[in-house]
């Protein structure tokens, strides 16, 4: 199977931050956002190395937390399924799949991959969590994206928010929030954390910083920073 990377670390963003997990992350994504930080072969295309189902579900007998990441992983509705269906196959523990996603093809990709998935373990539902990292430096794909999220109960139940406090798009970020809570009441704030914005200069982060204080404070949303890059693993 064509992958970009495989390796088991430390989850170093929210839900489940500190978490031991085995890291798949597909090479293609169907986005071009301006701050990637993925290695590229081509335009969308990702560097490629070829993993066979053993070498993966191996690593995963170590963790038993699987992280789909990217690239855009809800574009690999088929590989996803193989790979779990086959850690399920060889009765490997599984506590958590988690999908990190830009939220393009959820609508679509998500129940298709519950339904391959519940052939194989009926208890799929409990295993399953979304985090969707919306992306708002365009505002048409997060529209859309929302409101197919707030529409699809079947998706709302599963997911969780992650939003980089980004200063460029304060406004449509606070609106975002502003929504949610008008929608769902004000225990979707529990499924919604701002995260700090990376940057070579400082200045930038703490702007970040401060952002994701000012609407947590305003909205009693969690924040959180990368642990990942803070105790320097992969
Ligand atoms: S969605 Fe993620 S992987 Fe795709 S271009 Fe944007 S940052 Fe990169």
């Amino acid at each position: 199977m064509e992958l970009n990377e495989l390796f088991n670390s430390f989850q170093g963003e929210y839900p489940y931050t500190g978490r031991y997990s085995t890291f798949i992350r597909f090479n293609i994504c169907n986005l071009e956002c301006p701050f990637c930080d993925t290695m590229r072969e081509s335009k969308l295309k990702m560097s490629t190395t070829n993993y066979d189902l053993n070498q993966i579900s191996d690593l995963i007998s170590k963790t038993n937390f699987i992280t789909f990441t990217g690239g855009e992983p809800l574009l690999f509705v088929d590989e996803i399924s193989e790979i779990c269906n086959d850690v399920f196959f060889k009765n490997i523990y599984l506590e958590k799949i988690t999908i990190e996603t830009n939220g393009i093809n959820m609508e679509s990709a998500l129940p298709q991959i519950i339904k391959n998935l519940y052939k194989s373990t009926p208890s799929v539902n409990n295993l399953l969590t979304i985090i969707w990292s919306p992306k708002f430096y365009n505002d048409e794909i997060t529209i859309k994206e929302f409101n197919v999220l707030f529409d699809n109960y079947t998706i709302y139940d599963k997911i969780f928010i992650k939003i980089i406090a980004d200063t460029d798009n304060k406004q449509i970020i606070e609106s975002f929030i502003k929504k949610a809570i008008e929608l769902y009441g004000i225990n979707i704030r529990s499924k919604i954390n701002l995260m700090f914005k990376t940057d070579e200069d400082l200045n930038f982060i703490q702007d970040s910083i401060n952002f994701a204080i000012e609407l947590g404070e305003k909205y009693s949303i969690s924040i959180s920073d990368r642990l990942h890059l803070r105790v320097n693993v992969k």
